[in-house]
Order: C-alpha cells, then structure tokens, then sequence
C-alpha cells in the first residue's frame, strides 16, 4: 500500500499530531491524575500519530463532577433558544474546519477522505442542527383529570419535559466524530451535560470537538471529553452514581457489561450494539442497483459498519449473477490509505482487528463454502484485508452467524417465493441471527417489499437501498443488537424524564 508522507498533511494538522493533548474537563484541558498517556496510530501504516493523554476512574469522577455542577448552575439558566444557538454554532465551527477535521479522522481510522469529509458534513454537521431545532420543541401536555372525583375545573394537571441530567456517552472508533455527535446533540438540546469518552483506538476528532465547544461558548463542565480505555475509563463511568444515564455505542458484549454497571444506580441506559444485517434480493428486483448496492452494503467502511449487510440472501435464479458482480465490484475495490484520492477502501482499525478477521475467513475456509473473492491480508504495512464473499454459505456457519466487523460477505440463496411457507422459510433463515439492527429488501414488488419489511425483526429496513440513514430516522436494533432509538424524535426521548404537576383549585 502505498504510503502518505507527513509533509503531504496541513500544517493545521501537522500542528494538532504534534501538540501534546490533555483531558477536556471543566473547560479546561487537565492533565490526568495519574498521568497516562495513549499512543494513536495510522492504522494505514501502523506509525505513531499522536499521543494524548488517559483518563482513569479519578479523571471520570473530576469530569462527572464538573458537569453536575454545569448541569445544576449555569447550564440550567440557559435557555432553550440559547441552546439552540450554541449547538448550531457548534455545527457552523466543525464545517468550518471541516477539511482539517476529516483529514484527522482518515489519519485516525483509516477510512477514505472522501467518506470521513461526507460523514462529517452530510450527517454530523446536519445532525447537530437538527437537534438543535428540537431545543425549542420539547414540551409537556395538559392533561384533564379529575383527583379524588373532583369536578371537572377543579384541577390542573400538566406535565413537564426535564433533561435526565448528567450523561455518560461511550463511543466506538468505526466513525469516531459521528458517534460521538450522536450522542451529543440530542443531549444538549435536551438541557442535559455530558462526559463523553471516545474510543481508545481514535480519540483524536473528539478532542477537536472540545476545543470547539469552548471556541463557541458553552459554558464550562456542559461538554467534557475524556480518552481513556473501556475496562478503566469506561467502566469507571458506566457504574458512576452521579450519572443520569450512559449512552453508548459499542459491541454487544461490552453493551452488556454497561447493563450490569449501570445497575448500581439504576441509571437510563441506551445501547447501540453490533449487527449481521440480511440483504435480501427477489428475482425481479433491478440487478443495476442490487450488484453495486449490495456491494457497498457488505463493504463500505470496510464491513466495519454496524448495519453492514454481511448476509445477502439471493433468489436461485439470479444468484449467480449477482454473486459474479458483487465479486467482480469487491476485487476491484482499491485499497490503500485514505488520504490518496482513489482509495475506495482503507485499512481495518488495528492489528488486533486484522487478525481477527482473518480468523473468521480460515473458519469460513474450512467449511463447505465458496471462497469468490479475497480471503487475505495484503502483504506489507498497514491492516488491510482484501475484500472476501463466501458463497453457498449456511446460517449454521460461524462466518455467517456472527458479527465480523470486517470486509467479509455470506452469500445464501433461497428458492421459493410464490406461496407462504416459501416466503416463510426465507423470513425465518434472515431472522435468524441474534441481532436486529438493520436490513434491506430488494424487489419491484412494492406489495412483496413492505410484507417482508413488516416481518424483519429488526429496527430499520430499506427498500431498494441499504441502511439509509438521516438524522431523523430513528435509527437502533432489537435482539441483542440494543435498546432504544437514537435519532429523530425518539432519539431525544431517552434524553428526558417526565414530571407531573397537579393542582386542586
Ligand atoms: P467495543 O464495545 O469494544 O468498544 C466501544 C467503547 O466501549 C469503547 O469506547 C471502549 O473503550 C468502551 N469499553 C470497552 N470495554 C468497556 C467496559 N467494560 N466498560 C465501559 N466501556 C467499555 O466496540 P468497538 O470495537 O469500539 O466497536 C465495534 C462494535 O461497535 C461493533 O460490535 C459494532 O457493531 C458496534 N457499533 C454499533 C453501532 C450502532 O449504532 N448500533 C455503531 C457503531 C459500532
């Protein structure tokens, strides 16, 4: 692969790798108490990046008092047009910056630039306005009631709409700065504050999210941001009595471990966890728009996509059509690092990452399936895979049935569809995952697509594309894919506890 040399980066980010980062606590950049420090990585060519500093459960407990004390003092007198504002601002300052801001996350993560520049300005930048427009919008109901038989106008009942308090958010590295947006937006505008530990594996994007928040006025202790390692940091901020609630976005065996430390307090939880997602394709359906888009499901982001669609499910009569061109897209896919031009796909996030997937491709080697594409690391620096479809796969296949996060596709076909026990057999085979996280059906028949829509126990489903995602579309899974909605409306309730007034006149 071939590399990027430092003096081809901008000298704004050259200046960030080189300065020594802190903890954002109070408004403040703090130095950690124990003094930790994380070394940051260019999984593209496996050299150190950037140190920044490393939060433990001291620096947790400093950063969730600041921002109770935001949360009880000047944070709470702001009012919601200010709020508004204030994130609005936020928006404005990230696309602002938004060339050196990408250029920092392709470093950080390894995706291309043009997808790191897409994310930031297309969801995160829109993201935070959206939820900025919500600020205003969060209000109770009157209610008519009668209290112990009283007659009617004799009581007044309403409710209010109140922030949950302080939150703790915990972030994977797949799209470091949109997850870490996504949880903040729907938590300023809902009046609450928040400590917010990115992963260990991409803190940088986040940290340049601090410095902006100071940049456009929030008051301190409202936004704290903290790197730190999940068994320390993480841990020490999902068990903390004085949280409200924790966000958080990771895989589904640590969303567990959440669960059981948030227990100690009974703190709201949100969990967004992993994913096996089913692409399903009809006989009728366009093949001009499955090939390439069921390509770009299984692939984009490398497969590190929690609504990757890793299971693709395709009608015996075009199934070897499709599998051709799916696998003739994926080999021509060009790898390398995000920041040349022509890059399609970037390396996977680390080592550790790598070496797992390609354990799961010797696991699929060793089955009955059809090795297409890929199946291998590329020789020389930085973590890239090639890559790799199975086909003739099975759902009692480990490749097929658990979560990869790598560039791997299982490709299934299925036969009848004309009567119910057929279409039943293949609603079953793409139910049967632990995970519900998202889907997508592929068909001309608008009848057909919403029945299986309908039958896809999962928390979104598209029609003739794959996972679509807009600030305002509720956006989780069901199973062990999570709990509760993040985006839209639904997204900003989790954010709000309910208070009922009555009054007797
Ligand atoms: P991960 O679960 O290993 O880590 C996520 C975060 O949790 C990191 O910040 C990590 O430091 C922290 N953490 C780890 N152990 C912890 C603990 N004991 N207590 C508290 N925090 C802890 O996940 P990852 O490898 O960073 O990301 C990949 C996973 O995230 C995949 O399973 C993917 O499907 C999932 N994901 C889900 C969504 C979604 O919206 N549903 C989006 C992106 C990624």
């Amino acid at each position: 692969m071939s590399a990027v040399e430092s003096n081809d980066l901008s000298g704004e980010t050259r200046d960030f790798l080189t300065t020594p980062h802190k903890l954002f606590i109070d408004g403040q950049w703090t130095d950690p108490v124990g003094g930790g420090t994380i070394d940051v990585f260019d999984p593209a060519t496996e050299s150190k990046i950037a140190t920044v500093a490393c939060a433990d459960g001291d620096d947790i407990d400093r950063a969730v008092s600041a921002a109770r004390a935001a949360f009880s003092g000047e944070w709470s007198k702001i009012n919601s047009h200010d709020r508004t504002e204030l994130i609005w601002r936020l928006a404005d300052e990230l696309e602002r910056h938004l060339p050196f801001v990408a250029e920092l996350e392709v470093l950080d993560n390894g995706m291309p630039r043009s997808m790191a520049q897409l994310a930031i300005s297309s969801f995160g930048c829109r993201f935070l306005r959206y939820y900025a427009g919500w600020a205003t919008k969060i209000h109770g109901d009157t209610i008519p009631v009668s209290p112990q038989g009283a007659p009617n106008g004799a009581s007044l009942s309403y409710t209010r709409r109140e922030p949950v308090g302080v939150v703790g958010a915990i972030t994977p590295w797949n799209v470091p700065l949109t997850m870490a947006i996504s949880k903040l937006g729907p938590a300023l505008a809902a009046g609450c504050t928040i400590v917010l530990k990115p992963s260990e594996e991409t803190p940088l994007t986040a940290l340049v999210l601090a410095e902006m928040s100071r940049k456009v006025g929030f008051p301190d202790g409202v936004i704290n941001i903290l790197p730190g390692y999940g068994a320390t940091a993480g841990a020490a901020l999902a068990e903390h009595d004085d949280v409200n609630k924790i966000a958080f976005t990771g895989s589904t065996g640590v969303g567990k471990k959440i669960l059981q430390a948030a227990s100690g307090n009974l703190k709201k939880v949100t969990l967004e966890l992993g994913g096996k997602s089913p692409v399903i394709v009809f006989p009728d359906a366009d093949l001009e728009r499955v090939i390439p888009g069921a390509a770009r499901a299984a692939f984009f982001l490398n497969g590190q996509n929690c609504m990757a669609g890793t299971r693709l499910f395709v009608h015996e009569d075009v199934y070897e059509q499709v599998i051709d061109g799916v696998a003739e897209m994926a080999g021509s896919f060009r790898l390398g690092s995000g920041l040349l031009p022509d890059t399609d796909l970037g390396p996977l996030i680390s080592a550790a990452q790598r070496d797992r997937v390609l354990a799961y491709i010797e696991s699929g080697k060793a089955t009955d399936a059809e090795l297409v594409c890929g199946g291998e690391a590329v020789e020389g620096k930085g973590y890239f895979v090639r890559p790799t479809v199975f086909g003739h796969t099975s759902m009692e296949m480990k490749i097929a049935r658990e979560e990869i996060f790598g560039p791997v596709l299982c490709v299934q076909a299925f036969g009848d569809t004309d009567t119910d026990s057929g279409l039943d057999a293949l609603v079953a085979e793409a139910n049967k995952s632990i995970y519900g996280l998202s889907a997508s059906v592929w068909t001309r028949d608008i009848s057909l697509a919403h029945r299986m829509a309908a039958r896809i126990d999962s928390g979104q489903v598209s029609i003739n594309c794959h996972a679509a995602v807009d600030p305002a579309i509720p956006f989780g899974g069901n199973k062990q894919s999570g709990w509760g909605r993040e985006f839209g409306k639904e997204g900003l309730e989790p954010y709000l506890k309910t208070k009922a007034t009555t009054v007797m006149f």
